[in-house]
């Protein structure tokens, strides 16, 4: 635990993951939030004017009066700089912070696949964030750029890390239904999503990230590198009338035959690597199970562990592949922000801050 708090910035903070962001911070015991950051249109007003608050519990008090700064190293200086830019803005500002100094912790995928940055999900690969060493030394700078993953891949991998432990996993084959506010805000208009579901998020781009990014997290970290995981993917991606939480259903095929019971307990016992598991953020469980046939639902599960556990269920037996099961994350909290600040968490239990 640091002896004082750590000072951090939000960039883009007015939008759907910087208020997650802001809700999640207050009262952090380890970080201070001293700068909130987003686009000319909020830069100067206070925050609680820029911002239209869409989340469910009130706007915290520390916020409403802090006054929006362009998303520059002049006007934002913080040990941590917490990203929830869109991909390019984020390109192009990313860098620039890390070479200031700043330890980046981005939701945006713009640095996902680069060589030596850390795709993190500190419960199945903490290891990961060693790369951070690499990285500073090829960069020739002083901060760091961290990532976590998209918010579908999130519990999908975290659940298949159990199992891969325990089965080797070989294909995977998916189906999502995500919530509108991975859209963002305003998102996905009323009148395309009411009544409908949308077979296409990102313009097809979500499912290219899904067939790729488990692999790299569920890969193995080797000389400074991460081989990716040799497992198959194959990703439907739907947009439904849900407002938070990522529901995901999978059919996997095994190095073996398991029966879902021996799946079952495998996953219920799942615990993360000792250094990710005390960590403010640290979901409590990893994974839990429901027995229930009807079981996850965004509406009923997604706080789970205070919206950090993943949640799955209807562990099955499938008959064409081996295993088919559901799983349920809360996509602007373990799926973004509050992946984020459990990625920071872990640079600072690291000493890499
Ligand atoms: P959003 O609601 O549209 O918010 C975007 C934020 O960026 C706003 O604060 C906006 O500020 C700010 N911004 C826009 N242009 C800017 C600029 N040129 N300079 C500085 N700030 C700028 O988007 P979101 O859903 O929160 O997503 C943010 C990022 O997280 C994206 O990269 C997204 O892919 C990723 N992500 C989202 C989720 C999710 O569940 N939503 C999950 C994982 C990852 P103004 O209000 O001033 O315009």
């Amino acid at each position: 635990m640091p002896q004082s708090p750590i000072p951090v910035a939000v960039l883009g903070a007015t939008g759907s993951v910087g208020q997650r962001f802001i809700s999640l911070l207050d009262n952090h015991p380890w970080f201070k939030v001293v700068a909130l950051a987003a686009s000319d249109r909020s830069t100067g007003k206070k925050y609680a004017e820029a911002t239209r608050w869409v989340l469910d519990t009130p706007m915290p008090d520390y916020a409403k009066d802090m006054v929006i700064v362009p998303a520059s190293t002049d006007a934002v200086q913080a040990k941590i700089v917490f990203s929830a830019l869109h991909t390019e803005v984020a390109t192009e500002l990313e860098p620039q912070f890390a070479k200031a100094g700043s330890a980046v912790c981005s939701n945006a995928s713009s640095y996902r696949r680069g060589e030596d940055v850390p795709l993190l999900l500190p419960e199945i690969n903490a290891e990961h964030i060693q790369l951070v060493k690499a990285q500073r030394q090829n960069e020739g700078w002083s901060g760091c750029i961290v990532t976590n993953p998209n918010c579908t891949s999130t519990g999908l991998t975290i659940a298949l890390k159990a199992l891969d432990n325990a089965f080797g996993v070989k294909k995977v084959f998916m189906v999502s239904m995500q919530a509108l506010s991975g859209a963002g805000y305003p998102g996905v208009p009323s009148l395309d999503i009411m009544d409908n579901v949308i077979p296409n998020v990102a313009n097809g781009g979500e499912e290219e990230k899904v067939e790729w990014e488990p692999r790299k997290m569920l890969g193995k970290f080797n000389n400074d590198k991460i081989e990716l995981a040799n497992i198959q993917f194959s990703a439907h991606t739907n947009r439904v009338a849900v407002i938070d939480g990522h529901t995901v259903c999978a059919s996997v095929q095994l190095d073996k035959s398991v029966e879902p019971e021996e799946a079952i307990k495998v996953l219920r016992e799942y615990v993360a690597p000792p250094s990710a598991r005390e960590l403010p953020s640290s979901p409590r469980p990893a994974i839990e199970v429901r027995d229930e046939a009807d079981r996850p639902q965004p509406r009923l599960d997604r706080l789970a562990g205070k919206g950090m556990t993943t949640v799955v269920g209807r562990v099955r037996r499938d008959p064409i592949l081996d295993l088919k099961f559901v799983v349920l994350s809360h996509n602007t909290i373990r799926g973004a922000a509050g992946a984020s600040i459990y990625n920071a968490e872990l640079l600072v239990n690291e000493n890499l801050v």
